[in-house]
């Protein structure tokens, strides 16, 4: 059987794609792996997606995959191991329903988080260091906590780890804010502690007991003892599998056009892991809605 599309991924571009195209008469597979809803289920408040002034991600995810169901968009839970993008038809090798065939593909796999890079940081995940503050922020209940960088995610997770724990310090290593002005100020009232123009050199010790950062400006260092480190510097694209076969920008993030189309034809790319300048839910679903228009 081949599919009008295959959509990989169920973030709000994967599930918006099918929600359009599953819509609009075509018979569509969402084919997703781990990330069931994408990033925002681990967002306890979204206050910018039109429509809603206050909704939970993980709620927002669901109402979108039922709305996606009801139009008819079947889900595939497995994982790609090889995308087949040459020739008209399209094929992706899954891990356990071998090869699957469509007449076009929309990549929604969206980005994971990047890693600090130090030497025992792969060691202490689970062991005081998390990417996620709405995954791990209640085992931290009371205790002190550090969160590093200067974007939405960074200033949103130090706001709610400030409800959960006693002490939160937020490190970011230049002295503005990459993040919105509108979460800026909030932090700024909110009691987090700020340690700006800083990076964090040191995790010490088995599990996490402190960590030692540096002022970019005066090179000096201290030690902040900390019961957590939530590393919250921003995301890399999910293209691993996808490079020589579809043009990625230098950071890794797949090239479209305004229509979603890459450079090969019938192969779109929707979602923060496509090149742009906007990576928010409702630009998301805006990816999704006009990929799935374009298929024939
Ligand atoms: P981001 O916007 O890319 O911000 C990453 C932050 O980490 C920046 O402040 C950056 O510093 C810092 N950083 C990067 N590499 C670093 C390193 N090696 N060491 C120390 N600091 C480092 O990432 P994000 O905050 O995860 O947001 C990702 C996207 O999701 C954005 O488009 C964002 O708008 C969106 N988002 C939106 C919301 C919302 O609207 N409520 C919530 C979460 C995320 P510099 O500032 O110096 O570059």
């Amino acid at each position: 059987m081949t599919y009008d599309v295959i959509i990989i991924g169920s973030g709000p571009a994967g599930l918006t794609a099918g929600i359009y195209a599953t819509r609009g008469g075509k018979k569509a597979l969402i084919i997703e792996g781990g990330n069931r809803g994408g990033a925002i289920i681990l967002t306890d408040i979204i206050e910018n997606y039109s429509g809603f002034k206050h909704i939970d991600g993980f709620t927002l995810a669901e109402n979108m995959r039922e709305q996606a169901e009801l139009f008819g968009t079947e889900f595939l839970s497995d994982t790609v191991t090889e995308y087949r993008l040459d020739g008209v038809k399209k094929s992706v090798v899954t891990e356990l329903n071998g090869e699957i065939f469509a007449k076009n593909i929309i990549l929604c796999m969206g980005t994971e988080s990047r890693r600090l890079g130090l030497a025992n940081e792969d060691k202490l995940i689970g062991r005081g260091v998390s990417y996620c503050a709405t995954c791990d922020g209640f085992f931290f209940k009371n205790k002190t906590v550090v969160v590093n960088g200067g974007g939405d995610t960074a200033l949103t997770e130090a706001m709610y780890l400030k409800k959960i724990c006693k002490e939160v310090y937020l490190v970011h290593r230049r002295h503005g804010f990459k993040a919105s002005a509108v979460l800026a100020k909030r932090l700024l009232d909110s009691g987090v502690k700020l340690v700006l123009d800083s990076v964090i050199e040191k995790l010490n010790g088995e599990p996490l007991k402190s960590i030692t950062v540096k002022n970019v400006v005066s090179g000096e260092t201290k030690e902040i003892e900390t019961d957590g480190l939530f590393v919250a510097i921003g995301t890399i694209p999910r293209t691993e599998l996808l490079k020589g076969k579809i043009d990625l920008n230098e950071s890794g993030y797949i090239i479209t056009d305004e229509d979603m189309k890459t450079n090969i034809a019938g192969v779109f790319g929707a979602g923060d892991i496509r090149q742009k300048s906007l990576r928010q839910v409702i630009t998301a679903c805006a990816d999704g809605a006009i990929a799935s228009f374009q298929i024939d």
